[in-house]
């Protein structure tokens, strides 16, 4: 990690603290990665360089998080392609092919609606 890099994690983690989040014993599972863990009041832990990270207890749980991470990804390059693809849109084709817009928006619509059931799955699974 360069020295720059160091001193804005260092302020991150005094920054944690002052907030009432509480240091770990467990170590980032990032790779490579030995910073402690932070637990915030919410409940979430997180390390100080790389946000939120999940604590699995088996590969089963892990590979769970792993897929759910990579749809996200996923989801938000195809957000970002169709709103892209809505924004640049020629005034003329808008006019005339209604059908291609109809066509994006319900993309995006879906795009939500697998984020919603996403999250709230999630949310589901925390609470249990
Ligand atoms: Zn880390």
């Amino acid at each position: 990690m360069a020295i720059e890099d160091k001193k804005v994690v260092e302020r991150r983690m005094a920054e944690l603290l002052k907030t009432g989040a509480a240091m770990l014993a467990q170590k980032c599972p990032v790779e490579g990665c030995y910073l402690p863990l932070f637990k915030l009041k919410t409940g979430e832990v997180i390390c100080p360089e790389h946000g939120r990270v999940y604590i699995v207890k088996s590969d089963e749980e892990a590979k769970e998080v792993a897929s759910r991470a990579l749809m996200l990804k996923v989801l938000e390059d195809l957000e970002g392609r169709v709103i892209e693809a809505l924004s640049t849109l020629p005034q003329h084709s808008i006019d005339e092919g209604y059908r291609d817009v109809i066509g994006w928006l319900e993309v995006l619509e879906r795009i939500m609606r697998i984020r919603r059931e996403l999250f709230s799955e999630e949310r589901k699974s925390k609470a249990s």
